[in-house]
């Protein structure tokens, strides 16, 4: 497999677990994209799930100008800085769903970076609330659902909260 497959794979089972989750939340509850990027998909979820309030969070902001989310849905700054403070505002479980894609080529920086980010996500989720992730995470009172999706094993991480 070329490193091109590999993205296209990667960037497949993406959209497709973000069309399922998009059909499978419940109708309340915050969407919350950790990564804006360059906000394909941000673009991606305010498309599949109109009228929802979406909060993308990015330390270094520098997405495609059409793929802003609107004045007050942005959190500027490292999210091990913003998610506590956004918790504190919002409260524990108001997400319904929440799509992280953070992680970069440094395996073990990965492995760290979700532990650490677990127990935040844990929180936030509503009960019956998604968790797709570019990787594993370790999430207490979730089900890891990854196998139920129809993506091939490892691709992508889906986790529904008890
Ligand atoms: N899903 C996005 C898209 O489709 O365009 C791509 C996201 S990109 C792979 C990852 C983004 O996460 C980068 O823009 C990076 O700046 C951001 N990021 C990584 N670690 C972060 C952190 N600790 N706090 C806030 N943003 C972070």
């Amino acid at each position: 497999m070329t490193r091109l497959d590999s993205v296209i794979r990667r960037l497949t089972a993406q959209r497709d677990l973000l069309n399922w989750a998009a059909e499978e939340i419940g109708p309340t509850g915050l969407i919350l994209e950790l990564g804006l990027g360059n906000g394909r998909t941000y673009d991606h979820l305010r498309t599949r799930l109109p009228g929802r309030e979406i909060y993308a969070f990015e330390r270094s902001p520098a997405a495609h100008p059409d793929c802003y989310p609107p004045e007050g849905y942005l959190i500027v700054g490292d999210i091990f800085e913003t998610l506590p403070a956004f918790i504190e505002r919002l409260g524990q479980g108001s997400a319904a769903l929440i799509h992280t894609d953070i992680g970069t080529g440094d395996e073990a920086a990965n492995r760290q970076l979700a532990l650490r980010l677990s127990p935040l996500l844990d929180s936030l989720l509503q009960p019956g609330g998604l968790l797709i992730a570019d990787r594993a995470f370790e999430m207490p009172s979730c089900a890891d659902i990854s196998s139920r999706t129809g993506v091939p094993e490892g691709r992508y991480f889906v986790y529904r909260r008890n």
